[in-house]
C-alpha cells in the first residue's frame, strides 16, 4: 500500500542571523519567529509525514505551547515523526520540497540539505528533492517578511 501527504509552513522572519533549512544553517540578515528553530523545511516535511500516515498535523504531536520544544531542532520533529510511522509499518519512499523565499538563496546549500533530509528519512540523497521559488515580490514572502516551504512525500508499507 501506498499513499502520498503533502505539507505546508510559513515562519516570519525576526531578529537573528541564520535560519535552518532543511536541518542545515544558513547565515542570512534574519532569523525567524519560532518556538522551535523555525525550521520551515522539516515542518512541512512533517507535516507532509503526518497526512501521508493519517495522523494529524505537526501542532498535535509537538505543539508551540509545550516548553520541551523551546528552541528545538526540527530535526528532531523528523525523527521523532519518522518513528511514529515505522511503529505503525510506515517506511518513506521519496520526499519532495519547495522553498518559497526572495532569500536566503539555497542553490549553494541545496545538496548539504538533500542529503540532511534524506539521511533524517534513513533515504538515498537521490530520494529527496529540493525546489526554490521566489514569489517574484509579489506577497509576503515577495515583500521579504518570510519564507514558507511546501513538501509532498510517498509512503509505503507492506500489504
Ligand atoms: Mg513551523
Amino acid at each position: 500500500m501506498i499513499r502520498v501527504g503533502s505539507g505546508l509552513d510559513v515562519h516570519a522572519f525576526g531578529p537573528g542571523d541564520h535560519v535552518m533549512l532543511g536541518g542545515v544553517r544558513i547565515d542570512h540578515v534574519a532569523g525567524v519567529l519560532a518556538h522551535s528553530d523555525g525550521d520551515v523545511l522539516l515542518h512541512a516535511l512533517c507535516d507532509a509525514l503526518l497526512g501521508a500516515a493519517g495522523l494529524g498535523d505537526i501542532g498535535q504531536h509537538f505543539p508551540d505551547s509545550d516548553p520541551r520544544w523551546r528552541g528545538a531542532p526540527s530535526s528532531g520533529f523528523v525523527e521523532a515523526t519518522v518513528a511514529m510511522l515505522a511503529g505503525r509499518g510506515w517506511r518513506v519512499v521519496n520526499a519532495d520540497l519547495t522553498l518559497l523565499a526572495e532569500a536566503p538563496r539555497v542553490g549553494a546549500h541545496r545538496a548539504a540539505i538533500c542529503a540532511r533530509v534524506a539521511a533524517l528519512l534513513q533515504l538515498p540523497p537521490d530520494a529527496v528533492n529540493l525546489k526554490a521559488t521566489t514569489t517574484e515580490r509579489l506577497g509576503f514572502v515577495g515583500r521579504g517578511e518570510g519564507l514558507a516551504a511546501q513538501a509532498t512525500v510517498l509512503i509505503e508499507r507492506a500489504p
